[in-house]
């Protein structure tokens, strides 16, 4: 039997008729003679919830219970998805990641597929089962306990199942009808693309475009996985969506695709650092140890009155996701403590965003930085920190400016026309 993945998403599951709608929606495949897996999130807005009771009980939480409790948002969804496709006459079975098993690394909250063993779903397909309802987000560590893959996982839940079961496509159904040249919630000038290279989607991932966990479509480059974003709330057909694909799959592309926002960012200085050699694996190793992810860097000379610091001083910038600031202070005042460092002050801003432009274009056009620049100065927005890499360049910038940005850098680089 051919066999599809079909991954719906919070708001797609998020009440008892949206359920039946993407239950209609399976129906429809396996009347056209497919098998099918389906990945359900949990209901919108219950992860949140959970996480949410997890932090006021324990602030500091054991991570395995924080994935004992947040991953049973979709154990709910995945039972009343079954159920809904019983009721509609399709024969379906719900499994929850420890039934398949889905195995993971031990890594809580950010665990990683080790394995998913296909006996078991394929033995009750044998039986006549026409769609199996996986749990998406949650998987089983080798020590027996419950991992869940990080914020947005179940998207990589589908692809990682769509990779194993040698499914023809895998469909994730959400709230957009696919994958546009940024937010269209933010920018209505935003346009859908037919198609868009692994490459720029997982650039547009990473940098903050929530549509697809990077994790999703990094599994899907490295074992080839036919991709598609598209609605849940209208009539689809194979022609609907985005197709994420090889780059040479795609006849029109620009230099610039995508331009991907993140408010999820702070910005922490060390004030008047010394400057000598060691200094930035003497900061950076303590912050690595501590698990915080640091993202951009810059290195400048200070500015301050350096009278009582003989030799020569600089002050240290860098980015980490907001919810690490906490840890990477503790880190930078254990440091400090410790003698591995010395620093006057250390000063955190979170009222930054990120704002990036993506495009493999950019490997053989130059310009696109300064066109970026002209863009932003026009509207008067202060760049903070600037980093870049072969297909996109990113600047920190006051969150306030953050859409104003979105929408300059949309025009600029003439995403709009098609
Ligand atoms: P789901 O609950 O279905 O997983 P998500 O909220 O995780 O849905 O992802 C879909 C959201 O991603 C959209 O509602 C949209 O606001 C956001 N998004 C960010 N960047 C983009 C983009 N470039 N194209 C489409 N959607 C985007
Ligand atoms: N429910 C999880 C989350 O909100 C996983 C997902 O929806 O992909 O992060
Ligand atoms: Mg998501």
């Amino acid at each position: 039997m051919p066999l599809l993945v079909m991954k719906f998403g919070g708001t797609s599951v998020a009440d008892l008729d949206r359920i039946k709608n993407a239950a209609a929606k399976v129906q429809r495949e396996v009347d056209r003679g497919y098998d099918v897996i389906v990945i359900v999130s949990a209901m919108s807005g219950r992860t949140n919830e959970l996480v949410g009771w997890v932090e006021q009980t324990s602030p500091l939480f054991d991570a395995r219970e924080y994935d004992a409790v947040v991953s049973s948002g979709e154990n709910v969804t995945a039972g009343l998805m079954a159920l809904t496709l019983q009721e509609m006459g399709v024969p379906a079975r719900s499994w929850q990641g420890w039934q398949v098993p889905i195995n993971t690394t031990a890594a809580h909250s950010a665990a990683r597929f080790v394995d998913i063993p296909r006996a078991n779903l394929d033995q009750k397909f044998g039986e006549g089962f026409k769609v199996a309802v996986v749990a998406g987000f949650q998987g089983l560590a080798p020590d027996g306990r419950i991992t869940t893959l990080g914020r947005g996982g179940s998207d990589t839940t589908a692809v990682a199942f769509a990779a194993a079961f040698e499914a023809e496509r895998c469909d994730i159904y959400t709230d957009v009808d696919g994958v546009y040249t940024t937010d269209p919630r933010i920018s209505t000038k935003a346009r859908k693309l037919k198609k868009i290279a692994f490459e720029e989607m997982l650039e547009l991932a990473s940098l903050g475009a929530k549509v697809l966990q990077t994790r999703s479509v990094e599994l899907a480059m490295r074992y080839k996985v036919r991709l598609r974003v598209l609605s849940s709330f209208e009539d689809t057909d194979e022609n609907s969506g985005t197709l994420v694909c090889d780059e040479d799959e795609i006849m029109e592309s620009k230099v610039v695709n995508g331009v991907a926002y993140s408010r999820e960012e702070a910005k922490i200085t060390l004030v008047t650092v010394e400057d000598r050699p060691g200094i930035s694996a003497a900061i950076f190793q303590p912050l690595a140890d501590a698990g915080v992810n640091v993202d951009m860097i810059v290195q400048n000379i200070s500015e301050k009155d350096y009278d009582d610091h003989p030799g020569s001083v600089t002050d240290m910038t860098f980015s980490v996701p907001i919810n690490q600031v906490e840890r990477a202070k503790k880190a930078m005042e254990e440091a400090k403590v410790s003698g591995e460092i010395a620093y006057d002050e250390l000063v955190v801003d979170t009222d930054v965003a990120k704002v990036s432009v993506v495009g493999i274009g950019m490997r053989s056009h130059t310009g696109v930085a300064a066109t970026m620049f002209k863009a932003l100065a026009a509207e008067n927005i202060n760049i903070k920190v600037i980093a870049t890499s072969e297909i996109k360049i990113s600047v920190l910038i006051d969150r306030k400016y953050m859409e104003l940005a979105v929408q300059a850098l949309h025009d600029a680089f003439g995403l709009e026309a098609a």
